[in-house]
């Protein structure tokens, strides 16, 4: 008997699935509850919801959901690149910036090349380097700072892509504007740097890394408004890049990969200054209670620049249990590689607190 795995590419054999934050309906089905007594810190998301200014803006875009949207996302990419001072050419909109992670892999890679990120890094770059059969190197990163001089050593005759998660998910760790520079004065210009910029938006003193677009490096930034703009259920990103390069890019896209639902919302997203404001002061606020609880606590922590901070809780997949026994989801970090880590996102005032309790009762029974 063959098996299909004998017809299917070679490479997905050993490629893991990724495990996604658990989802709260999940959660509400196997604790016989409902869904809204849960709180749900394990992706990342905005806890505020979305603009209301994105929700208006998409209820009105139904009306001509029986029209295919914009291929190009004219009016989005103009506005990015508005907000940004660059181009609409220096802009590609992605199924979430995860997608354009994807026509990295189709555009600039062959079986056979490497890439290089650093350990711990956001998992999505291994696993799709593994789907085009491509061998992901990973730098080491004691105290789980990435070390961009390591970087440098790894590059091979093969490297095609640099990956630089800035801050790193799940570690929440920040590499400086110095540390970016020097890095980009040695780089081979043959390898193409990504810079995922994520958690841009929640910073306070954010490098700069527009500026090597707008020298014409081979620099790609992504971003997202799956974050600090609370529409991760929209799917929605962007690159940002020298516009050769997006060239390239728009060549391995679907003709119409964003939906018109989220472009529309989105575009009224980017404008709503003041949801971005208020999100940034509450993940402020909320990080620095978590942060002076788990001090207190004298819980190891990574000291965190966006909103989330990842914690050594000793047993995380025991802890993730006990915490989703109390109606509360966070994110074990075995998958990782850090088993005794689980990474906790910034919640409202009202889920930091719970969050807190839950923990204190956990470890407290742990001991
Ligand atoms: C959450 C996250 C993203 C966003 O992915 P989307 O596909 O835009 O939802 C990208 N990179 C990192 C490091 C992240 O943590």
């Amino acid at each position: 008997m063959t098996s299909i795995w004998d017809l299917a590419s070679p490479q997905l054999r050993s490629l893991a699935v990724y495990e996604p934050g658990k989802p709260i309906e999940e959660t509400a089905r196997e604790l016989g509850i409902h869904p809204a007594e849960i709180v749900k810190l394990a992706s990342n998301e905005n806890p505020l919801g979305p603009s209301p200014k994105a929700i208006e803006a998409m209820r009105s875009a139904l009306d001509n959901a029986h029209l295919y949207p914009d291929g190009s996302g004219f009016y989005l990419c103009k506005a990015v690149a508005a907000k940004l001072g660059l181009k609409p050419q220096n802009v590609i909109l992605g199924n979430g910036s995860n997608e354009i992670i994807e026509f990295l892999g189709h555009a600039f890679v062959n079986p056979g090349d490497d890439v290089i990120t650093c350990q711990y890094a956001f998992i999505v770059y291994k696993l799709l380097a593994t789907a085009f059969g491509v061998r992901t190197i990973e730098t080491p990163t004691p105290d789980y700072q990435q070390n961009l001089d390591a970087t440098l050593r790894a590059i091979t005759a093969k490297t095609r892509l640099i990956f630089i998660p800035n801050p790193n998910n799940p570690t929440g760790t920040l590499v400086s504007q110095g540390a970016i520079d020097h890095f980009m004065s040695l780089v081979p210009d043959k390898v193409i740097v990504i810079f995922d910029e994520a958690y841009f938006e929640f910073l306070d003193d954010p490098p700069d890394t527009l500026r090597f677009v707008r020298e014409g490096r081979n620099v790609i930034v992504l971003r997202t408004f799956s974050k600090i703009h609370g529409l991760a259920g929209l799917r929605i990103g962007y690159a940002v890049a020298p516009s050769d390069i997006i060239e390239v890019l728009h060549k391995t896209r679907q003709p119409f990969n964003i939906n018109s639902i989220a472009q529309a919302g989105a575009l009224a997203a980017l404008g709503d200054e003041g949801h971005l404001r208020e999100t940034k002061r509450v993940m402020d606020e909320g990080r620095a209670y978590l942060q002076e609880q788990f001090a207190e606590m004298r819980i190891p922590f990574v000291p965190a620049v966006a909103n989330f901070v990842m914690v050594n809780v000793g047993d995380g997949c025991a802890v993730f249990q006990e915490l989703l026994r109390r109606k509360i989801i966070v994110r074990p970090l075995k998958g990782y590689g850090l088993p005794e880590w689980v990474r906790i996102s910034v919640g409202t005032m009202k889920e930091n607190k719970k969050l807190i309790a839950a923990l204190r009762e956990v470890l407290w029974e742990h001991r």
